[in-house]
């Protein structure tokens, strides 16, 4: 018998069930945001190890690193402080960051710890950064990385899990963690964006050896997406989830599909 620890790069997992990105393009509505349930990621992490070994047969401990801006207490008269900031900055600043909020809630909510979440607070610099896209987020790949060898080092029995797209984390993992291969899994978005954030030392998913092959999270979109009655499009194959169930005789069909047709 033997658990499954879960790591979870949560500015990666936020980023890529945004709008627009590689989750959210396997939907009905690409323009709007994944709800993601991490119950449900739980258990299809699990299920994906217990293909290889069924005496898996639980969750160990499940953390989430990212870090969340702390707003000040004066935000909202900043462009009375820095002319450099327009109101409307501000306003989409805080609803950056309250949608940040949500999801680190929602991840504690169904049992991750917030231990690594970090919560630096907003400075002037940052902002700028921020609105110019130039904002680099340092801690969380390292605290995953320190993370998850921790925990296979107290649990080399154990199965341990990191979900990230950064391919850098791995020959950290490798380097303190030699005996990897045989407990340690990835959980990414797709083999070719699973690339190292600095060309010179872009690690390829290939060149590491798991015994359990990487999870592609654009594969399980609709066992994580949140809702009780969740299909995949008899047409386009686009996931959606509806509050009420279609009846079992009927052909699911998404929002998009359905304008098409009548
Ligand atoms: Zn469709």
């Amino acid at each position: 018998m033997s658990r499954l620890h879960i790591f979870i790069d949560g500015s990666w997992l936020f980023k890529v069930a945004s709008p627009q990105k590689v989750l959210s393009s396997k939907t009905e509505h690409p323009t709007q945001a994944v709800a993601i349930d991490f119950k449900k990621l739980d258990a299809a992490l699990l299920k994906h190890v217990q293909a290889h070994n069924p005496e898996c047969v639980d969750i160990g401990a499940k953390f989430l690193s990212t870090s969340v801006f702390g707003l000040p207490a004066d935000f909202d008269v900043w462009p009375a402080r820095y002319p450099r900031f327009l109101h409307d900055n501000i306003e989409q600043t805080k609803r950056a960051v309250y949608a940040r909020e949500k999801f680190v809630e929602t991840a504690v909510n169904a049992g991750y710890s917030d231990a690594a979440v970090y919560r630096p607070p907003l400075k002037d610099w940052m902002l700028d950064k921020l609105m110019s896209n130039q904002f680099q987020e340092k801690q969380v790949d390292a605290t995953v990385v320190a993370l998850l060898v921790r925990s296979a080092i107290i649990h080399p029995d154990d199965y341990h899990c990191v979900l990230t797209g950064d391919a850098d984390v791995l020959p950290a993992i490798r380097v303190a963690y030699p005996e990897y291969s045989k407990n340690v899994l990835v959980a990414a978005t797709h083999p070719d964006e699973l690339q190292g954030k600095h060309r010179a030392t872009a690690f390829s998913l290939n060149a590491f050896r798991f015994r359990i092959p990487p999870l592609y999270l654009q594969d399980h979109v609709a066992s994580i997406i949140r809702g009780n009655h969740v299909y995949e499009c008899a047409h386009c194959h686009k996931v959606f989830a509806r509050p009420k169930p279609i009846p079992v005789k009927a052909r699911p069909c998404c929002a998009p599909c359905n304008l098409l047709r009548s």
